[in-house]
């Protein structure tokens, strides 16, 4: 008896980056006070009148199969609320719901690669990137990124990676806002990533998650440039803008016969997302921008207090940071790896943040912080992250 290859092509028996993050849930399990800056967890919870609006739909009982790629009114809502915000016409029909943005990421890389193709994505990446493509039974290659550059890929990298192996590439991921750096792909970024896409004759997939979280300049999503509606397929998601993490809802905006494949997918593997869970989000999409704005408001203020405190401290560089819920710090001045400073940082100071090295190559070196608990304890947990990292310097 054995288990299927796919699960160790998923792993390719490395850890899964992490480590930090289950060693500070058992620090505190033991009772220790840590200050948490890991996941991108909200520290706020869904509000009531989203919950009122989920409880509402399923008394009237709205508790049966749903539909597999999700009710009309809702495909209607997302389909609006992405034209209006990128400008990229929309219709329902290229809208599929998904159990949350992680699933809708499965979804389109399963409709468009098959067993030994190979797939793109940046570095540093989002941790379960690489899993993703390879739980398809696809190859994940990286389009490296510098941190001199601000982690944006460039359309020659692009290039390089396409040319890597004789195979070429199917598809790349790119996410903007981005996790884990927090930068915003400029305009002219987006353009180089489309002309190289559009030269390999890619899928571009664009993970657009945080796209409520802007601190500076704007989003752009790739699907509003010329051209580009019939080769991009968008990845939403409920969770980071609307505090719904638990809920697991998200979805797909594609060409339709790649919406079409997504459907016939879901049908096949989760049956679609329970219909009172997307009444919900139907509930919480219909507040309008203004509520999406209350809900990004902490980390934004966060955001400008990292700004404030780690300014002058020689021994960090922030990487211009304009959106998500995360800084990334560069620390090589300190002499430190990533790991190295995230476990000493967790060791001595009990402030947990995570490793650069888990998100890939391209940010060993750096930790990323999560903008994640109340403004007060923010503000002490990165003031002694700071001057921790002036000490190693001094060393
Ligand atoms: N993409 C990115 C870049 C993320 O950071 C996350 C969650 N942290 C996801 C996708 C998945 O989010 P969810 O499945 O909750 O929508």
């Amino acid at each position: 008896m054995k288990i299927a290859n796919r699960i160790g092509h998923i792993t390719q028996g490395a850890g899964d980056g992490w480590e930090i993050y289950y060693r500070t849930r058992e620090m505190i399990a033991a009772g220790e006070r840590v200050l948490t800056l890991t996941i991108g967890e909200h520290d706020i919870r869904t509000d009531p009148s989203i919950l009122n609006a989920m409880h509402d739909s399923a008394m009237a009982g709205n508790t049966g199969y749903a539909f597999g790629p999700g009710n009309r009114d809702l495909r209607e809502e997302v389909a609006a609320r992405v034209a209006a915000r990128t400008g990229a016409e929309t219709s329902w029909r290229n809208v599929v719901i998904t159990p949350g943005g992680q699933a809708a990421l499965f979804a389109t890389h399963m409709a468009l690669l098959d067993q030994g193709d190979r797939a793109l994505h940046c570095d540093p990446y989002y941790a379960t990137y690489p899993g993703t493509i390879r739980a398809t039974g696809a190859d994940a290659a990286v389009v490296a990124t510098r941190s001199s550059e601000d982690f944006l890929p460039q359309e020659r990298a692009i290039h390089d990676a396409v040319a890597a192996d004789p195979r070429g590439a199917k598809t790349l991921l790119i996410n903007t806002p981005n996790n884990p750096t927090g930068v915003i792909y400029p305009r002219a970024t987006l353009e180089g990533i489309a002309r190289a896409v559009t030269d390999a004759d890619l899928w571009l997939i664009s993970d657009e998650v945080y796209d409520s979280q802007v601190w500076q300049g704007e989003h752009l999503s790739p699907r509003a440039l010329p051209g580009m509606a019939g080769r991009t397929i968008a990845v939403g998601s409920m969770s980071k803008s609307h505090a719904m993490t638990g809920s697991r809802l998200g979805w797909v905006v594609a060409p339709e016969p790649v919406a079409e494949a997504i459907a016939t997918l879901a049908t096949n593997t989760t049956y679609g997302v329970p219909a009172f869970i997307q009444d919900a989000a139907l509930f919480a999409l219909r507040q309008g921008p203004a509520f999406e704005e209350k809900i990004a408001a902490p980390f934004r203020r966060r955001r400008e207090i990292a700004m404030r405190v780690l300014t002058g401290h020689n021994a960090i560089r922030v990487i211009p940071s304009s959106g998500a819920m995360y800084v990334m710090l560069d620390i090589r001045a300190t002499g430190l790896t990533g790991t190295g400073f995230a476990n000493r940082l967790l060791d001595e100071e009990k402030i947990a943040v995570m490793p650069g090295e888990s998100f890939g190559a391209a940010s060993a070196g750096h930790v990323r912080v999560a903008l994640t608990i109340a403004d007060d304890l923010f503000e002490e947990a990165i003031g002694r992250l700071a001057s921790f990292a002036d000490r190693q310097m001094d060393a």
